[in-house]
């Protein structure tokens, strides 16, 4: 058994972590809270090619392995989660278009995908329809060799920046649900699509996420991704694997942040005389947190490691995106907790820790959908618990 990363991993891993240290970390706290989008930290993403993570190298991606996929988000987050959420959904778009893709959709998008020329995300979920996809409502009717695409998404992260958008549509209201759905390759560009508003959120600023209005949208029929009406669930969920990766990773990187804050203020924190970490309560809730955070590391590694084996891995990726984002919550507040007062104020990076930790217990599946899909996988007898 060995749990090391490889030579060319750890290499990566330590290009990532200056990164984070120099561009990200000194500016975050101000910028999220001055509401200034990360210009010039997403230019850096591009020239490291961190756009083109899930792009396969021959498109002019890097083709990154899930674990490197994972380190990526992981350290981005200890730095900023808002910015891991610029290239989150492009991946998980990116990766779609190429596992999916008509040779002829590849050819169009990603290589611009890859190089942050262009950028993409994915529009699935609608004002009555989350959790439940089969439950979408946006509409597209063929009209001879177009779709025209009626419907309201919402929140859609790095919709302002999509070129194209993948939305999830009801080509068929007559199959049933799963298989009457499709993903349009939508051009921004054309009449009828607006992005409408951006969300007011509690936090990961940074990144915009939006409501996108589809009005008599009419989109080719060459845009149908793969070719094939009926397959967007299919799709879709394909991708949701690598998604709860990545929301495991980037909940590793907020509690391993909220950790390396609580455990530098408890050393320089005097109290009667003393570092607040000399006393044991403060050293029982740090030792609490670093076992959480390194078995909720090891569960999204194996998760990785799983994946880049060609296994399925719904319930692996399921028990680490569940059980790391509890850790992010709880470690976001602990960390609040040691930092007693200063914790509350926006001067701390705690605070937008605080904020930033609930949405990966909701993002791509929540938590109690997650204890689903892994009773279900338990229940089915598809898979075990055990090494
Ligand atoms: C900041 C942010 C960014 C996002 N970015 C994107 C994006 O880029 N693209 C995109 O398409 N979506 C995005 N989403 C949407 C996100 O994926 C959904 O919010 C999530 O899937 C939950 O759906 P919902 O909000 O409609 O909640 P609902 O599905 O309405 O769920 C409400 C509650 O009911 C529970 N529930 C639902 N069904 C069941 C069931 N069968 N059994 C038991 N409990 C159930 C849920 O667990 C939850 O507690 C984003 C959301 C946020 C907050």
């Amino acid at each position: 058994m060995d749990f090391e990363l490889t030579p060319e991993q750890r290499a990566f891993r330590e290009t990532l972590r200056a990164f984070v240290d120099k561009e990200i970390m000194p500016v975050a706290t101000e910028w999220e809270h001055s509401g200034r989008y990360p210009t010039e930290i997403i230019e850096k993403m591009k020239q490291m090619g961190l756009f083109g993570l899930s792009v396969p190298e021959e498109y002019g991606g890097l083709g990154a392995d899930m674990v490197s996929f994972a380190l990526v988000f992981e350290e981005i987050s200890r730095g900023w989660m808002g910015v891991a959420g610029t290239i989150g959904s492009h991946s998980l778009a990116c990766w779609m278009i190429a596992r999916h893709g008509t040779e002829e959709q590849k050819r169009l998008h990603l290589e611009d995908l890859a190089a942050g020329v262009r950028r993409t995300a994915i529009a699935l979920t609608e004002p009555g329809a989350g959790t439940d996809l089969q439950g979408i409502q946006t509409r597209a009717e063929r009209d001879g060799d177009f779709y025209v695409v009626t419907g309201t998404k919402t929140w859609i992260t790095n919709a302002r920046h999509a070129d194209p958008l993948p939305v999830l549509v009801k080509t068929s209201v007559t199959e049933p649900a799963h298989r009457g759905m499709s993903v349009l390759l939508v051009d921004p560009a054309t009449a009828g699509f607006s992005v409408s508003r951006d969300l007011p959120k509690l936090g990961y600023k940074g990144t915009e996420t939006c409501e996108v209005v589809l009005d008599h949208v009419r989109v080719p029929v060459s845009a149908l991704l793969g070719g094939v009406e009926g397959r967007g669930m299919q799709q879709v969920l394909g991708g949701l694997e690598m998604g709860r990766i990545n929301i495991a990773a980037r909940a590793v990187g907020v509690a391993q942040a909220a950790y390396d804050a609580a455990l530098a203020y408890a050393r320089e924190r005097t109290a009667f005389g003393q570092p607040i970490a000399d006393f044991q309560a403060i050293q029982l809730k740090l030792a609490d947190m670093a076992t959480d955070i390194q078995a909720a590391r090891l569960l999204t590694y194996w998760a990785a490691a799983q994946a880049d084996g060609g296994k399925r891995v719904d319930m692996e990726a399921g028990m680490a995106k569940y059980f790391a984002s509890e850790v992010a919550l709880k470690a976001a507040l602990e960390s609040m907790r040691i930092h007693g007062g200063y914790g509350y104020s926006q001067e701390f990076v705690v605070e937008r820790l605080y904020r930033d930790a609930p949405l990966m217990a909701i993002g791509e599946g929540t938590n109690d959908v997650q204890r689903m899909v892994i009773a279900r996988s338990l229940v089915s007898g598809k898979s075990k618990v055990g090494w």
